[in-house]
């Protein structure tokens, strides 16, 4: 794997391809600079050596050229976060790039324009990513939020660049945390699944059931299980052609010795509302009206020991509908847990989805040993996928 560690970048203009798709307020103000946070420390280390940065981004889906995509409306908070004045190029390509790049001395920085104002970056155009490859002399990818697209900078790109091309340490990390996981982990190794569907998760659960000792089963897609295997669901959500799938997946299981954890009890409500009546009910008994919306305590009690005993532990999916207070605790709780587990040394990895918002919303995210920046891309790797961004560097 190749690394800025790889690299000294004295005298070179190093061109990243950084995720800067941050949210903005009506005034054009970021909210969130988390995203720009996370790149710092590539950006901080290229400077360091006596190189220039060159930032490229993508800003929401523009249609064409429009102002209220502009990145020159992060210019002043990029310029905050990394403590360097930051220069701006109102394109992204062209004269305008050019003769930017052309001025930038060594120590400082340069934000494009809008990769996405040129349709040509969605269509992983060649002659679009050639052009940005102009810019610099060294390629280097720390987008994972964009990892799982071959667009013309995530990508594309990279064929400009055979010997000079290299992985950020925010995208080096993101690596190296699923490996720790999936591939060199010390065992037990459990993965928690919870969310809405098995239909979305289900490619999940066959790659990883192969390296796991425990899985663990919560959200909505508990009901799925709990259907096919005879229980009564009430009004819980459900995938009914799903069903064979699930009782499949139990088999495939049992047959690489798996320890599969099911809830046993559930909240259940009369209403998909923070309002709702509440009662705790076993799961296979869910009374005709109510339905299951977070995981119940004795399933909890359950789940302690499983999480105590592990030594690595990936989390994709919440328990329950954790934005909803009434439905938050099994989440919550869980959440706890691993945080206990990591103190005492397990790896744990959240990703993949909503669970990353479950674990900032409840403070948690400094209690992991790491939480993933990229939802659709974490998913992929979770899946086995080859990114074609991570693909593009190391081939
Ligand atoms: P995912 O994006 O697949 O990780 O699914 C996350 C969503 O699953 C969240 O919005 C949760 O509110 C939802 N969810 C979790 N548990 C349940 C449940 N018991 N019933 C309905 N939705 C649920």
């Amino acid at each position: 794997m190749k690394t800025l560690a790889d690299f000294n970048f004295e005298g070179k203009k190093a061109i990243i391809r950084v995720d800067f798709n941050v949210p903005l307020d009506d005034q054009f103000n970021v909210t969130d600079a988390n995203r720009i946070e996370a790149a710092k420390p590539t950006i901080d280390k290229i400077l360091k050596d006596g190189g220039s940065v060159i930032l490229m981004s993508h800003l929401g889906r523009p249609k064409g050229v429009e102002a209220k995509y502009s990145l020159k409306h992060i210019v002043a908070k990029t310029a905050e976060v990394l403590g360097v004045p930051v220069k701006f190029a109102s394109d992204c390509i062209g004269e305008i790039a050019e003769n930017a790049v052309a001025d930038l001395q060594s120590g400082e920085v340069l934000l494009l324009e809008n990769l996405r104002f040129y349709a040509e970056e969605e269509k992983g155009d060649v002659a679009f990513a050639e052009k940005l490859a102009k810019l610099g002399d060294i390629y280097v990818n720390d987008a994972f939020g964009t990892a799982h697209r071959a667009h013309a900078s995530t990508t594309i790109i990279a064929q400009f660049f055979p010997e000079h091309k290299c992985f950020g340490m925010l995208l080096a990390k993101e690596i190296e945390s699923l490996n720790k996981v999936l591939n060199n982990s010390e065992k037990p190794v459990t993965a928690v699944l919870g969310g809405s569907k098995v239909s979305s998760k289900i490619t999940v659960i066959e790659n990883v059931l192969d390296k796991i000792d425990h899985m663990i089963i919560g959200g909505g897609m508990t009901f799925t299980f709990i259907k096919a295997l005879g229980g009564k669901i009430g009004n819980s959500i459900c995938e009914d052609d799903k069903m064979a799938l699930a009782l499949e997946i139990l088999e495939k299981a049992k047959a690489k010795n798996v320890q599969i954890h099911l809830p046993v009890d559930m909240v259940a409500a009369d209403a998909f509302s923070n309002e709702a009546n509440t009662q705790i009910v076993d799961v296979y008994n869910i009374p005709e009206g109510w339905q299951g919306l977070d995981v119940g305590p004795k399933s909890l009690e359950a789940l302690k020991d499983v999480i105590k005993n592990s030594k690595t532990i990936l989390w994709n999916g919440p328990l329950g509908v954790f934005e909803l207070d009434k439905f938050a605790d099994g989440t919550i709780t869980l959440g706890n847990f691993i945080a206990e587990a990591t103190k005492n040394g397990a790896f744990s990895l959240v990703g993949g989805g909503d669970s990353v918002a479950a674990v900032k919303q409840f403070g948690l995210e400094p209690k992991m040993s790491y939480v993933s920046t990229g939802g659709g891309a974490m998913l992929e790797m979770l899946e086995g996928k080859t990114l074609p961004g991570i693909a593009a560097i190391e081939n």
